[in-house]
């Protein structure tokens, strides 16, 4: 037989890993609450045609694709944006706005492995649908600094920028919306200057170039200042100008209402995904260079699907991501630990009697581990020991017949023999602090 390993890009999560994930994913979904967002699962495999029509060039060509026995061609889901567009333009299209949807669960990408980049991920992503307004954003950037300040990370910080600038001016010169989206998907890999070069080819006016070079060089983490920057810049560019504004007033709003984050405000800032309308975002800690999440508005979207014109904004967080992040800054998950005994009995007549105890301890809340290998006690205790199990109940005949178990208490290695009924209080009492 060969050995069998995990394909190229796939991962198993061992108990602590996967105690981390689900630490993250449950915060995700405590803001959930918090936020008024409600979840929607939806299926991982889409079809081909739906995965591909918005979600960029980058995406398309490191998408899992395959036909099923049918002849379909179909995808794994790459994000889920086009999902929940999807349903937007179908089964919730009259639903009345604004809708606060979430999900959670595996994307997958035929990205290059390395540190921070899978080919699973988890993501956990929160959608926010009907309002064209600044609040709508402030909503979403809210949420993910408080999961970020949740999970514990101490330092962290925005990339914010807005499609709309270079868009507008782009737009202005009748640059059509395919060599835009090139032009887009060269700022993201931080290509400025074939993203020049690219333009120049398109023949747009000297005007036009002088003002991107400046939009590709103006950031900051001052955002009134980096505002009126991006405004003296774009100012021949109405639609630019919009954006800005737009910018501008999203910011201020978080100001003024007390969400407070760092931030770099990049003007030529742009992401891999072409269906951004409006602000755009991601996250990112000085320990990493890579995005612990990214989102940002797209109002059109769900129209191109079919849906009716109905803006939205949306984020997803790059749970993987999060969890490298905080063992970099050393901010561990505060997993709550259960009361753990293992219940040990003496002789072949007493595992009924072991395996009711259990239960009894279950229904209290107590998790109880029956001995299920036939070891003699010292060699299960041993093994209760090397497992961190605190407490061991010892079912032995002497103290059955009286109605009495021993409560070993691990650590102090020392032992008690107790009336059953008391068994749940006494337990109780000697962990003081769940363990
Ligand atoms: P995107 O859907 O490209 O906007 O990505 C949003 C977030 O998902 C990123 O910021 C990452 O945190 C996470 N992400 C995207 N691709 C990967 C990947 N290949 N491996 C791990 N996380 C990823």
């Amino acid at each position: 037989m060969p050995e069998f390993k995990t394909a190229r890009g796939m991962r198993d999560f061992l108990p602590k890993e996967a105690a981390t994930m689900r630490y993250v994913e449950a915060i995700t979904r405590e803001l959930a609450g918090l936020y008024g967002f409600q979840e929607i699962i939806t299926p991982i495999i889409e079809s081909y045609e739906l995965l591909a029509a918005k979600s960029g060039e980058e995406i398309r060509q490191r998408m899992y694709t395959f036909e099923d026995l049918g002849g379909r061609k179909l995808g794994l889901r790459p994000e889920f944006t086009a999902s929940i567009a999807r349903l937007m333009a179908t089964t919730l299209r009259n639903e009345p706005k604004p809708l606060r949807l979430y999900c959670v669960g595996s994307l997958y990408r035929y990205d290059e492995p390395q540190f921070g980049r899978f080919r699973e991920f988890w993501q956990s992503n929160f959608e926010l649908i009907g309002s064209t307004r600044p609040e709508a954003d402030a909503e979403i950037l809210a949420l993910t600094n408080d999961l970020l300040k949740r999970v514990g990370l101490q330092n962290y910080w925005f990339k914010i920028g807005h499609v709309g600038i270079v868009r507008g001016i782009l737009g202005a010169e009748d640059v059509g919306e395919e060599n835009q989206n090139k032009i887009m998907q060269l700022l993201d890999k931080k290509q400025w200057a074939d993203a020049l070069t690219l333009a120049k080819n398109l023949k747009v006016s000297d005007q036009c170039i002088a003002t991107l070079k400046k939009i590709f060089e103006i950031k900051g983490k001052n955002s009134d200042r980096v505002i009126e920057e991006i405004k003296s810049a774009v100012v021949r560019y109405e639609k630019a100008m919009f954006a800005v504004d737009n910018l501008g007033e999203i910011l201020e709003l978080l100001k003024t209402g007390g969400v407070e984050f760092d931030m770099s405000i990049e003007a030529g800032f742009a992401r891999g995904l072409e269906y951004y309308t409006g602000m755009i975002y991601e996250i990112y800690v000085p320990e990493m260079d890579i995005a612990l999440g990214g989102g940002g508005r797209y109002d059109r979207l769900i129209e191109l699907f079919g849906g009716e014109p109905t803006p939205a904004t949306g984020i997803a967080h790059g749970i993987d991501r999060i969890t490298l992040a905080m063992e970099k800054q050393q901010t561990p998950p505060l997993i709550r630990t259960q009361k753990r005994v293992m219940v040990i009995f003496i002789g072949e007549e007493l595992k009924s009697e072991a395996l009711r105890i259990a239960s009894m301890l279950r229904t209290a809340g107590v998790s109880a581990e029956l001995e299920v290998m036939g070891r003699a006690v010292t060699r299960a205790l041993q093994d209760a020991d090397r497992r961190g199990i605190k407490q061991a109940v010892i079912l032995g005949p002497k103290e059955m017949e009286k109605g009495e178990v021993i409560l070993r208490d691990m650590e102090k290695r020392e032992q008690h023999t107790i009336k059953k009924q008391y068994l749940i209080k006494e337990i109780e009492k000697r962990t003081p602090h769940s363990a």
